[in-house]
C-alpha cells in the first residue's frame, strides 16, 4: 500500500518531464485481474509444452505417475523482478538439463515421459521451493511465476490421480560442497525426516514417527511396509540408487547422516507430500555435482540409472509397471 501511494504521488512529475510517456504507461497492468486466468492455457496434453507469462515457467505434461519439479535450476534475470533481499540464492546447476535428459531417455527407450515443471527464473529472482512470501518477496511478476509453477504441478497431480490413482513428485535439487570443503557424493533423499530422526534405530523410528509426519504417507498407508523398510530397507529408494551405482542417504548402506550435513525436504516436498486430500507422495532429491550433473556424460548415465530406480520402486510400492 505504501509503495502505491508513493508511485501515485510521482506520476504528474514524470509525465511533465517526458511528453512521450502516456498516462497508459502508469496503468497498473500487473494487478491480479490483468494476468491471464491460471489454467487458461489448458487443457494440457501429453507431448505438448506450455509456458507461463514470459516463459518464466515451463510445463511438460507426461504419461506416467511421476512429476519432476525443478525449482532452482533457472538462469533468467529479468529487470522487472528486483533481486530478492533475503533467503538462499544459490543455483542448483544443471538440474534442468538433468530433468530433461531423464525425460528424453525414458521417451527414447520406453515411449514414456514424466510430468516436468521448470522454474526458469534465477533463484535471486524467485525461489520456487519456499512459501510465496519468501519466494517472491512482494514482486507481482515473481508472485505470478510462483502461482503458475504450483498451478502446473497441481494440474499434473490431478491428471496423475485420475489416471493412476497415486504417484510421486520428485523435487529435483543439487547440493554443493560442505562448509569444510568435503564433497558428499551421496544423493540426499528427503522425506521430511530430520537427521536426528534418522539417527534412531529402525525399531525406534517405526514407533516414534507417524506416517503422516513424512512426505510418503500414501505409500506407507497403502502398503504393508514399515517406514524403516521404505526409507532404508533393501528396496528403499536409497538402496535402489546404490544398486544402480549411485550412493545415497538414507539407504541400507547409509541409514542416517550421523551428524553430517543433510537436507530433509523443503516447501514443495511438504506441500505435495503431506496433503491428505490427495493420494500422493513427494520426495526431495539433492544430487551431488560430481558424477551426476557435472557434464552431459554424467547426466546421460544417471538418466538411465534413475529410470531403472523408479521402475523398480514403482513395482515394489505401487505394483505399477512403468515400462
Ligand atoms: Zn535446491
Amino acid at each position: 500500500m505504501g509503495s502505491r501511494s508513493v508511485l501515485f504521488f510521482f506520476i504528474p512529475f514524470v509525465i511533465s518531464c517526458s511528453s512521450s510517456i502516456s498516462n497508459d504507461t502508469f496503468v497498473d497492468d500487473f494487478s491480479d485481474e490483468n494476468f491471464k486466468t491460471l489454467g487458461s492455457d489448458g487443457p494440457y496434453f501429453y507431448g505438448e509444452q506450455y509456458s507461463g507469462r514470459n516463459n518464466y515457467i515451463n510445463y511438460y505434461p507426461g504419461n506416467i505417475p511421476v512429476i519432476l519439479s525443478i525449482p532452482h535450476g533457472g538462469e533468467l534475470v529479468p529487470v522487472e523482478i528486483s533481486d530478492r533481499t533475503y533467503g538462499v540464492s544459490v543455483t542448483d546447476s544443471n538440474t534442468i538439463e538433468l530433468g530433461s535428459s531423464i525425460s528424453d531417455y525414458m521417451y527414447e527407450n520406453f515411449n514414456i515421459r514424466p510430468y516436468i515443471i521448470i522454474n526458469n527464473l534465477k533463484r535471486t529472482k524467485m525461489d520456487a521451493n519456499r512459501d510465496k512470501v519468501e519466494a517472491a518477496q512482494n514482486n507481482v511478476f515473481a508472485e505470478r511465476a510462483f502461482d503458475e509453477f504450483h498451478y502446473y504441478i497441481s494440474s499434473a497431480r490431478e491428471d496423475i490421480i485420475q489416471n493412476f490413482g497415486t504417484g510421486i513428485l520428485f523435487d529435483i535439487h543439487g547440493h554443493g560442497p560442505n562448509p569444510d570443503g568435503f564433497v558428499d557424493l551421496r544423493t540426499w533423499i528427503g522425506y521430511l525426516l530430520s537427521g536426528d530422526e534418522l539417527d534412531q534405530n529402525d525399531k525406534d523410528l517405526d514407533i516414534n514417527i507417524l506416517s503422516n509426519d513424512t512426505s510418503i504417507f500414501n505409500i506407507l498407508n497403502s502398503s504393508n511396509h514399515l517406514l524403516s523398510d521404505v526409507i532404508r530397507g533393501p528396496n528403499s529408494l536409497g538402496s535402489l540408487f546404490e544398486t544402480y551405482g549411485y550412493s545415497a542417504l538414507p539407504s541400507s548402506i547409509s541409514p542416517s547422516p550421523e551428524g553430517m550435513r543433510y537436507f530433509s525436504g523443503g516447501y514443495n516436498t511438504f506441500v505435495y507430500g503431506t496433503d491428505s486430500d490427495y493420494n500422493f507422495n513427494a520426495i526431495q532429491l539433492e544430487f551431488p555435482y560430481p558424477t551426476i550433473r557435472d557434464n552431459q556424460n554424467s547426466i546421460n548415465a544417471f538418466a538411465e540409472a534413475f529410470s531403472s530406480v523408479i521402475h523398480d520402486y514403482f513395482i515394489t510400492y505401487f505394483d505399477i509397471d512403468l515400462f
